[in-house]
C-alpha cells in the first residue's frame, strides 16, 4: 500500500489553482480517435516547406556519435554568428529549447510574489499561464481593434510590474506594430519596466514600417526581443529561440537559464539558417501570401468574417461553437486551432499550407456548415 502524501500541503495554492495545458494527442492516435486516414496540422502555424535546403543537409549529416556528447551549453556559434549580423555582442542573446522556454526565463529574472506582469487578453497566452503558475499577476489588457492597446497598457502599469509582453505581430490576430508605435511605447516606459516584444512571426512581415527591434535595442537597454526557429524556419520539432537585448539585460535574465537545454542538431540547423541565403523565406513568404488570398477570397464568397493580418495564419468566425467544428473537421482529416482558449469563443485560426491541404479544409469547412 502506498503511503499517503498531502500534496495540497507541498504545492504552493497557485499552482494548485492553474490548469494544466493539455496538447494534442500524437497523429496515430488522432486518425484512430477521429476514423481519418489522413491528418492535415493547420494548428500550430508551422511551415509546410519544411526547413531551407542547408538545414535540411545539415540534419541528414547529423553525427550519430554527436548523441552522447552535450552540446555548446550557451550555444556559442550561434551567438557569434547574430552578433556579426547585428552588430551587437554575442552575450546580447541567449538561447533556449523553443521561445517558450525563454519566456519562463524573463520572469523568474524579474518577478517575485507581489510583482505583475501585463499583457493583452487576446494573445499567445503562455506569458500570462509562466506568471500564474509561478505566482505572478498577469494583468490582461482588452485588444483595442484586435490589435494591442498601447495606451491601456502604459494606464494599467502600477508600482509592481515588471514586464510588458507584447507580440509583435500578435498570434492570432495578425495586427502589429509599427516602429513609431514601440518606439513611442518604449518612450513612455521610459525604462521603468521591461518591455518583451515576441517577434515569432516577424519573418512573415514585409511592410518596411515594422520595427527593427534589434537596432532599437542600443537605445533601450529595457527592450527584450524574442525570436524562434519553430515558425518561419521550420524547426520546431528541435525546439530552438532566443532572446536578444541589452547586456545588462541579459546578465540578469541568463543566471535563471537552464544550461545545456538546447540541443545539438538544433544548434546545427539553426546555424545553418542563420547563414541561409533568404531565398527559402521568399518562397514560404510567396507561399502564404498566395494561399491568404485564395483562402480570403473564398470566405468572402461564403460571407464569412475573418481576420488576415501578419503571419501564416488566418482567424474565420463560425456560425457555429469552434470545438464543435474542430471534432468535425476532424473527422474529415483537417485539425485547426480552436479559438476558445484565446478568449475568441466561436472562431478558429488556420495555418497557410500547401495546396492540398487548404483544399481539405475549405471542403471540410463547406460541408460542416451546409
Ligand atoms: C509559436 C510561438 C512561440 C513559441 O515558439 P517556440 O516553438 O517555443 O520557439 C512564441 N511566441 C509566439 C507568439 C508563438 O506563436
Amino acid at each position: 500500500m502506498s503511503r499517503p502524501v498531502s500534496f495540497q500541503h507541498l504545492a504552493p495554492e497557485y499552482v494548485q489553482r492553474f490548469e494544466a495545458y493539455v496538447p494534442s494527442k500524437p497523429d496515430d492516435e488522432l486518425k484512430k480517435l477521429f476514423g481519418c486516414s489522413h491528418l492535415f496540422r493547420l494548428n500550430n502555424n508551422e511551415n509546410p516547406l519544411g526547413p531551407c535546403p542547408s538545414a535540411v543537409q545539415v540534419i541528414r549529416d547529423f553525427v550519430p556519435s554527436q548523441a552522447s556528447v552535450y552540446p555548446s551549453g550557451d550555444c556559442w556559434h550561434l551567438r557569434q554568428k547574430l552578433a556579426e549580423q547585428h552588430g551587437m555582442e554575442p552575450d546580447q542573446f541567449l538561447f533556449g529549447n523553443g521561445a517558450n522556454e525563454v519566456i519562463a526565463f524573463v520572469i523568474k529574472a524579474f518577478c517575485q510574489k507581489g510583482d505583475n506582469i501585463i499583457t493583452a487578453d487576446k494573445t499567445f497566452a503562455v506569458y500570462e499561464w509562466v506568471a500564474e503558475f509561478s505566482g505572478i499577476e498577469a494583468r490582461r489588457v482588452p485588444l483595442k481593434d484586435y490589435g494591442f492597446d498601447d495606451d491601456e497598457m502604459i494606464r494599467s502599469i502600477n508600482d509592481r510590474t515588471k514586464i510588458l509582453f507584447v507580440c509583435n505581430p500578435n498570434n492570432p490576430t495578425g495586427t502589429y506594430w509599427d516602429a513609431g508605435t514601440l518606439r513611442g511605447f518604449l518612450n513612455r516606459v521610459n525604462g521603468r519596466q521591461i518591455v518583451v516584444v515576441d517577434e515569432a512571426y516577424c519573418e512573415y512581415v514585409e511592410n518596411p514600417d515594422f520595427p527593427d527591434s534589434m537596432a532599437m535595442i542600443a537605445e533601450y537597454p529595457n527592450l527584450v526581443v524574442f525570436r524562434t526557429f519553430s515558425k518561419m524556419h521550420a524547426l520546431a520539432g528541435l525546439r530552438i529561440g532566443y532572446l536578444a537585448g541589452s547586456r545588462e539585460a541579459v546578465d540578469i535574465i541568463r543566471r535563471t537559464c537552464v544550461v545545456y537545454s538546447v540541443n545539438t542538431l538544433a544548434q546545427a540547423a539553426a546555424f545553418a539558417v542563420l547563414n541561409d541565403n533568404g531565398e527559402h523565406v521568399q518562397h514560404t513568404r510567396n507561399l502564404v501570401r498566395r494561399q491568404k488570398q485564395v483562402l480570403t477570397e473564398y470566405l468572402a464568397g461564403q460571407g464569412l468574417p475573418f481576420l488576415s493580418g501578419e503571419g501564416n495564419f488566418v482567424m474565420i468566425r463560425l456560425p457555429m461553437s469552434d470545438s464543435l467544428a474542430y471534432r468535425r473537421l476532424m473527422m474529415q482529416g483537417v485539425m485547426i486551432r480552436t479559438m476558445t482558449g484565446f478568449r475568441f469563443p466561436n472562431w478558429i485560426r488556420v495555418t497557410m499550407a500547401l495546396s492540398d491541404a487548404m483544399d481539405a479544409f475549405m471542403t471540410g469547412l463547406e460541408s460542416i456548415l451546409t
